[in-house]
């Protein structure tokens, strides 16, 4: 009988092994796939944070980031949180001048000048920048933001032979602020600084715009 059953215990360690290997390559198959989908849904979830033209972070991101830098701020609420928009200035002109690529390419430099140590940079759209400023020293780093603007422009783009300078607002953020809130400040010193004959930033401060 033993030697009868022999053929069916092949057959049957033969299924196994079978069985085996198919849920080893089914396995390996439903981890790549799970592999796959999580590195689109990071790629998605990073293309809607992210500016197409400048590679900054967007206002979505950077509504992000100034809610949990407001968190951060009240649960320690000696750390200075700022809120700075800048506004390139004529930009339209440059566009007129030299054609929209070298307005793109501008609006790339003035990027790279953003990109500064305690400062968090977004594109809030068109030739309009919000830059997040941590730390007490954030009028001297606004204005190096703002210089560096005019520094990177003259470097990365020689077509344009003039220096292109930004106006800027600047306003801390308060723990009970929304980005609105903040921006509206931000805005009314940067219209403020704009009326004040461009290339300049003006600091918000009790309903009053100040140098
Ligand atoms: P002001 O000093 O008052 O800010 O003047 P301005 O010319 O900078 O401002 P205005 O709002 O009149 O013009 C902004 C221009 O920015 C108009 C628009 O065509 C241009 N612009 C917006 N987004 C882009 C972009 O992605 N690329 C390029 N090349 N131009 C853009
Ligand atoms: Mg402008
Ligand atoms: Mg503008």
């Amino acid at each position: 009988r033993a030697i009868a059953n022999g053929p069916y215990q092949y057959l049957l360690a033969a299924i196994g092994l079978l069985l085996l290997a198919l849920s080893i390559v089914t396995t390996i198959y439903v981890r790549r796939a799970l592999e796959r989908e999580r590195l689109a849904r990071r790629e998605l979830q990073h293309f809607a944070m992210t500016d197409a033209l400048t590679a900054l972070p967007n206002r979505r991101s950077f509504m992000k980031e100034l809610d949990r830098a407001i968190e951060r701020a009240q649960a320690k609420p000696d750390r200075t949180l700022s809120l700075a928009i800048f506004d390139i200035d004529h930009f339209k002109r440059i566009n007129d001048m030299f054609g929209h690529d070298t307005g793109d390419e501008v609006l790339i430099a003035v990027a790279e000048g953003l990109k500064q140590e305690n400062v968090f940079p977004a594109r809030q759209g068109g030739e309009e920048f919000v830059v997040l400023i941590y730390g007490e020293d954030y009028q001297r780093l606004a204005e190096t933001v703002r210089r560096q603007i005019t520094l990177s422009v003259l470097e990365k783009v020689p077509e344009v032979p003039f220096p292109v300078t930004a106006s800027a607002g600047l306003t801390e953020v308060r723990p009970n602020d929304t980005l609105d809130s903040a921006v509206k400040r931000g805005d009314e010193a940067l219209y403020a600084a704009k009326d004040a004959g461009r290339d300049q930033l003006l600091l918000w401060q009790d309903g009053k715009h100040s140098q």
